[in-house]
């Protein structure tokens, strides 16, 4: 165990490190053929927990420009699920909160998956979006995005142009900024008078429960919980007053913030806070639990995948994921062991894994060539993926929570 950084959230002298997954890429950095014999940049993937606030951390943490720019390789409009889902968000939010005229707000709209579905024509709706590539995928569907990464100041210049916010939404992207605090500064700054923030990420109980290891990666700094959150947001006169679990990338929670007195509590607070004291996350020991079932998972999967190798099997990987990322550099599984990697997002087809260096193909290839096994680097769409592939004949391997063929 070692200490090496303050909490990022209140300041707590040291961290208590409890996973650590070895040197690693940039989960989303696939790269060109001419460039896998260069230097790739690795850092250390370890995990902490701090003992006074409950926030569960990345210890190491990666450059935010280097994650997010011009050739973010994440377009959140290639799942349908995903689709699906931020309709109905939308929808929701629509009915509980907006009325006409209301400027909406959505941090990391990415390519307006979820932004397009707002009626621009009674909203003033807007994203802000640091990876220029996927902004201009929204700016592409006549949407309105501020290229930049959202803080303080942002918000300042924002209330001064548009005015104050009703709704400032965020979806997978909250657990990604360093600088929480000057995320919630800035929130501060821009929600009106009953303003509501809503966002979601992948939840700590399902990362436990599920022992999805693959959650962690450099671009998830945070590993929430409603015990961590409250006691942040308490900081800034802001109370968590509705939160839900959803299904969504393995598990996620919504939590629904105001100015401390603007609505009511409802009881899934209360609910979600009890749950999480009966498993516990406020303690060390169940990180420590959860580390010893992540090395299990890599020694089932190591074994398995030697066992159908040993049969004379292929094997791919499919969808290439960042999660995917971290089990194929985790594990040691290289292209040795897998052909090569399908997946549906133009722009990663041609190129290579970060780290492990397995050619990335198209769907096309995968039903041209299919292989005997395809392990699902997209666990969190096996329902999606195995319908859609039932006609294939392939057999899927999926590694969490321990190896298996489903
Ligand atoms: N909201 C989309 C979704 O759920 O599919 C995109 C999620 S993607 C995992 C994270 C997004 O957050 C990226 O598009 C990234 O560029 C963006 N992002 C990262 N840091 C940000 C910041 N400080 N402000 C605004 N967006 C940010």
């Amino acid at each position: 165990m070692t200490n090496v950084c303050k909490c990022r959230l209140c300041g707590e002298e040291s961290l208590k490190e409890f996973i650590t997954l070895g040197m690693m890429p940039i989960a989303n950095a696939f790269l060109k053929k001419e460039n896998i014999e260069n230097d790739e940049y690795k850092f250390e993937l370890n995990v902490g927990f701090c003992e006074n606030c409950k926030m569960v951390q990345l210890i190491d943490t990666v450059d935010k420009t280097m994650m997010f720019n011009d050739n973010y390789a994440y377009f959140s409009s290639v799942s349908k699920t995903m689709e699906d889902h931020f309709k109905k968000y939308s929808d929701l939010l629509t009915e509980r909160f907006l009325e006409d005229g209301d400027l909406v707000i959505e941090i990391g709209c990415n390519d307006g998956i979820m932004l397009k579905n707002f009626d621009r024509g009674k909203f003033n709706v807007f994203g802000v979006e640091p990876s220029d590539n996927v902004a201009e995928a929204a700016r592409n569907r006549g949407l309105n995005v501020i290229t930049n990464f959202f803080d303080q100041k942002l918000a300042e210049k924002i209330v001064n142009e548009k005015g104050k916010a009703k709704v400032i939404y965020a979806a997978n992207v909250m657990c990604h900024i360093e600088a929480f605090h000057e995320v919630v500064k800035g929130v501060k700054v821009l929600l009106k008078d009953k303003g509501v923030l809503v966002f979601e990420d992948p939840y700590i109980i399902d990362i436990i429960e599920k022992n999805a290891y693959d959650q962690i990666y450099d671009e998830h700094v945070f590993y929430f919980s409603l015990t961590s959150l409250k006691n942040f947001f308490s900081q800034y006169g802001m109370t968590i007053f509705d939160c839900e679990r959803q299904t969504t990338h393995g598990g996620s929670m919504r939590y629904y913030v105001c100015n401390d007195g603007d609505y009511e509590i409802k009881n899934s607070v209360s609910v979600a806070m009890k749950n999480e004291s009966e498993k516990k996350i406020y303690k060390f020991p169940t990180y420590e639990n959860f580390a010893e079932n992540v090395k299990k998972s890599k020694k089932m999967l190591v074994e398995l995948l030697n066992k159908v190798k040993s049969e004379g099997r292929r094997i791919t990987g499919y969808a290439a994921s960042s999660k995917g990322t971290i089990v194929l550099n985790y594990c040691g599984i290289t292209a040795k062991d897998l052909e090569y990697i399908s997946d549906n997002t133009p722009t990663k087809i041609g190129l290579y894994s970060p780290g492990m260096h397995i050619p990335i193909v198209s769907e096309k290839e995968f039903h041209e060539n299919p292989p005997d096994y395809a392990i699902l680097l997209a666990w969190n769409y096996a329902k999606e993926i195995k319908e859609k592939e039932k006609e294939s004949g392939v057999k899927f391997i999926v590694h969490i929570p321990f190896a298996r063929v489903i």
